[in-house]
């Protein structure tokens, strides 16, 4: 079943991990995707490996996939790039906002740039890609806003503390933009993965990887897939009555 068919969507974070594995399920549920990525070079390696993949999303006539790299601190840049999506597709149903870095530094070590930066990236894009992308959608007549959180957003981190704060932000701007937005028919939901076998975890000793799954119930890291299958869901009709939620993919780890 192709529950997207029609729809256009934007992903940021794109080119690999969660983000890339969204883009390809949504591709395969029959939407148009615009892949984002932070540098031109890892957008159009992404856009290789889907080709090489599936060429029939390329084809000339209707090319169903674009890839953008907006500077997502930079609003005017964001606007441009929903505008390009519109252009392109015919329409901006869903944005995926799930770009994000994080840093496992002690408190009292952490620099302010730091801190400053995952902010930056992780709540202030959130915010720039939600504001462009909503006064499209209110134009159309709705759409959706998805963001990725993560399970430290429910339960802190005991190290890097900029990055579980900046998730509980996610979180607020998820529930809050929610009730904003619902009596224009947007409905704005998050996606909280547990621990997810992508880069960002690869790079994980296994002094920290080890211990950490022998503490998940499901007995397994999450794969970007488990992840992006909770996006599809969200993104489609059958969650039309289902806004301001934070949807846990987490196999129950409690860490
Ligand atoms: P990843 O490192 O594999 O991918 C991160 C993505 O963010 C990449 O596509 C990268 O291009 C993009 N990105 C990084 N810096 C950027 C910038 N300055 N501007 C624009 N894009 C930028 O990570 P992932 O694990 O796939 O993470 C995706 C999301 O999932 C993040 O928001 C992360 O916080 C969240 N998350 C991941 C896990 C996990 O275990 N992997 C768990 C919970 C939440």
């Amino acid at each position: 079943m192709e529950l997207l068919k029609g729809k256009a969507a934007m992903v940021t974070g794109g080119t690999r991990g969660i983000g890339y594995a969204i883009v390809k399920l949504y591709l395969e549920n029959g939407a148009c995707v615009a892949l984002c990525g932070s540098r031109q070079e890892t957008v159009d390696k992404a856009l290789d490996k889907l080709r090489a993949e599936k060429p029939e999303y390329f084809e000339e006539e209707n090319s169903r996939v674009i890839g953008l790299c907006p500077d997502l601190q930079k609003p005017e840049e964001v606007e441009k790039a929903v505008a390009t999506v519109k252009e392109t597709f015919g329409s901006l149903d869903i944005c995926v906002n799930n770009a994000g870095v994080s840093a496992r530094e002690s408190l009292y070590t952490y620099k302010p740039e730091d801190f400053a930066n995952t902010m930056a990236l992780n709540v202030n894009a959130v915010f720039n890609c939600s504001q462009a992308a909503a006064k499209v959608m209110k134009e159309q007549g709705g759409g959706v806003i998805l963001n990725t959180s993560s399970m430290v957003s429910i339960y802190g981190q005991p190290s890097g503390v900029a990055y579980p704060a900046s998730k509980f932000a996610v979180n607020g701007l998820t529930k809050s933009l929610a009730r904003e937005l619902g009596k224009d028919n947007i409905r704005v939901n998050a996606v909280a993965p547990g621990v997810t076998r992508t880069d960002m975890v690869a790079v994980l000793p296994d002094e920290v990887i080890k211990p950490l799954i022998a503490t998940i119930p499901l007995g397994r890291v999450g794969e970007p897939e488990d992840v992006a299958n909770a996006f599809l869901y969200l993104a489609s009709d059958m969650a039309s009555y289902v806004t301001g939620v934070v949807l846990s993919v987490d196999g129950a780890a409690r860490t």
